[in-house]
């Protein structure tokens, strides 16, 4: 009989969101006149702006004709929406790129799992902590790591606390580790770090020979001038540094699924034989064997978003968001709840009144104010006491949810 994979395991059951899920059902059935506010997820609420939309059923309808038609397309995307992400993203903000150096795909959670493909497992990773549960279960998965502890770690996998006391922005790792992912504006946290944060971290990456994985997801939200949207805008990045980026939350693409990983030339790692090798040519090779490119609708669709138009649309929406998140944060401040991010990024990390735990602040935010958030200890122990709302959703909503809140602490 064929053995399966037992790293599958070590994995702690999907607990979060189903147990959310669970909670929230027991609550509706119960009281099924309570208007219940769901500001727990993280998908985009909005639809594709006109502009986009424009372009994906033009592209479908060139599939629909034989001169137009497209088959297989290049397995690391086409170069033209390489060249306009390159032209319309990085360029601007200083960094220079090779279309050669971007692989589009079909979105960054797959990106930032696949990519351990081309790494040896004897690497060691750091990862944050509370942190987007797929860096750690895909490492669990792949063989990386021992079983859990008590509290939730994973032995062999390193943990990087991001607490009040460092403003979420973690220690440099305890031990020495190979790989260090970040993810910038951060989910769960909401926060970001600042030029000077991520030169110490890309200083640090060169000097004891690591490479960051740097999520970019929602570099979109960032809403202040002099924070960093790109890890490349950092000098000495491009030789320690893989970036991912995702249509999905920029372009309400979580349904449509487009994103892009972009390994430099630069960037080496060494063989068995302590000889240099490029990893863009090793993702190149798994690329082209074990992906066959995203589809060309989804591909005109996903270069209308920096089209002038497109972006103007799409900007729009962000900006609705973030005005969401300010409601949300101000709204809290002012009910005396303590809470970090939201100014770029579309999540606020709260930190749950009178030290509530997490799960018994997710309760009484249901029970008393029929708002559904996400508990931060599902996240990683060090979210434990922490609470994290979405700005993804309609305005109405958020600001019944913020007076709900206010009207309960506010006093
Ligand atoms: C939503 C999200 C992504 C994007 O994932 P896709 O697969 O592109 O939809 C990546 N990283 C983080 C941290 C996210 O929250």
């Amino acid at each position: 009989m064929a053995r399966i994979n037992d790293n599958y395991l070590k994995l702690q059951a999907g607990y979060l969101f189903p147990e959310i899920g669970r909670r929230v059902s027991e609550f509706t059935t119960a009281n099924p006149d309570a208007k219940v506010i769901r500001l727990g997820i993280g998908d985009v609420t909005k639809p594709l702006v006109p502009a986009v939309l424009e372009a994906f059923h033009q592209g479908v309808d060139e599939m629909a004709d034989a001169a137009t038609f497209h088959g297989y397309g290049p397995e690391q995307g086409y170069d033209w929406l390489a060249q306009i992400i390159i032209d319309k993203a990085y360029k601007p903000r200083g960094v220079e790129l090779k279309t050669t150096e971007v692989f589009i795909s079909d979105g960054s959670k797959c990106d930032s799992s696949n990519i351990l493909d081309i790494f040896d497992l004897g690497n060691k990773v750091a990862i944050g902590d509370p942190v987007y549960p797929v860096y750690n279960d895909t490492n669990v998965m792949v063989g990386r790591s021992g079983n859990a502890d008590d509290k939730g770690y994973y032995e062999g996998l390193v943990y990087m606390p991001c607490t009040e006391e460092n403003g979420f922005n973690p220690e440099f790792p305890a031990e020495k580790v190979d790989i260090i992912y970040l993810c910038c504006p951060n989910n769960p946290t909401g926060t970001v770090a600042t030029k000077e944060q991520l030169k110490a971290w890309v200083d640090y990456a060169l000097t004891n020979d690591a490479i960051i994985f740097f999520d970019a997801a929602y570099e979109a939200f960032i809403t202040e001038a002099d924070i960093p949207h790109s890890i490349y805008e950092i000098d000495g990045a491009k030789e320690c540094a893989i970036e991912f980026r995702s249509f999905s939350k920029t372009a309400g693409f979580t349904g449509v699924r487009c994103g892009l990983t972009v390994i430099p030339e630069e960037l080496l790692g060494t063989t068995e034989k302590g000889e240099k090798y490029s990893f863009n040519k090793l993702w190149n090779r798994r690329q082209t064997t074990k992906f066959n490119g995203v589809s060309y609708p989804v591909q005109k669709a996903a270069a209308a978003v920096y089209s002038d138009e497109g972006w103007a649309q799409v900007k729009e929406i962000i900006d609705f968001y973030m005005e969401n998140a300010r409601i949300i944060r101000e709204g809290l401040t002012a009910a005396g709840i303590a809470c970090f991010g939201g100014v770029n990024a579309p999540y606020i990390w709260l930190k749950t009144p009178g030290g509530m735990s997490s799960w018994d602040f997710f309760d009484k935010l249901l029970n008393e104010c029929f708002v559904v958030g996400t508990p931060g200890s599902g996240f990683g122990p060090s979210g434990e006491g922490y609470f994290r709302l979405s700005a993804f959703g309609e305005r109405e909503n958020v600001e019944t949810a913020v007076q709900r809140i206010k009207d309960k602490w506010g006093k």
